[in-house]
């Protein structure tokens, strides 16, 4: 396993749509799921990485919504999502976010309520889940990542919106 380097913006391979996964028994693509996860629980306070963020253009992402200091209401733990498609979404919910690919900003964004999303697992099973608040958040978020989506993009007003974070030491 190893822990992998996040792109920045202004990377292009940021801007790319991720391509479908097409067999999940494949090693490489196994061994990447495990270099996501351990790139995931080395940085501080990550709640999910996509696939693209790290260089690895496909459909591919990995969530861990228990590591947030605001838990969503119903956590789904930890999940690795391949292929996800957003079936149903319902209300609306604007809510603070940052991105490791955006280090130095976070910003205020509309997003879906709850979601129904399908997925297949890490062994290419088929999975439905509703998430709902900060969980539905965070899939959007990384589902964004695969069609070249930053939530800048998706930010109404720089002027209001979007926030410097402070100074790291
Ligand atoms: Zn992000």
């Amino acid at each position: 396993m190893a822990i992998l380097e996040i792109l920045t913006y202004p990377e292009p391979r940021l801007r790319a749509q991720a391509e479908p996964v097409d067999r999940f028994d494949r090693p490489e693509l196994q061994q990447r799921v495990d270099d996501l996860l351990q790139t995931m629980a080395a940085l501080p306070a990550c709640v999910g990485v996509a696939a693209p963020q790290v260089g690895y253009p496909y459909r591919l992402l990995v969530i861990q919504c228990q590591n947030s200091r605001k838990p969503p209401l119903e956590h789904p733990g930890l999940l690795v999502v391949g292929n996800p498609e957003i079936l149903s979404w319902s209300g609306t919910e604007v809510g603070r976010e940052g991105c490791l690919s955006l280090p130095d900003y976070t910003g205020n964004v509309l997003r879906a309520q709850t979601i129904q999303v399908a997925f297949q697992d890490r062994d290419g099973q088929p999975r439905q889940l509703t998430l709902q608040g900060f969980a539905a958040r965070v899939m959007q978020h990384e589902i964004d990542h695969l069609n070249g989506t930053l939530f800048t993009d998706r930010i109404v007003s720089r002027k209001t919106d979007l926030f410097p974070r402070k100074q790291r030491q």
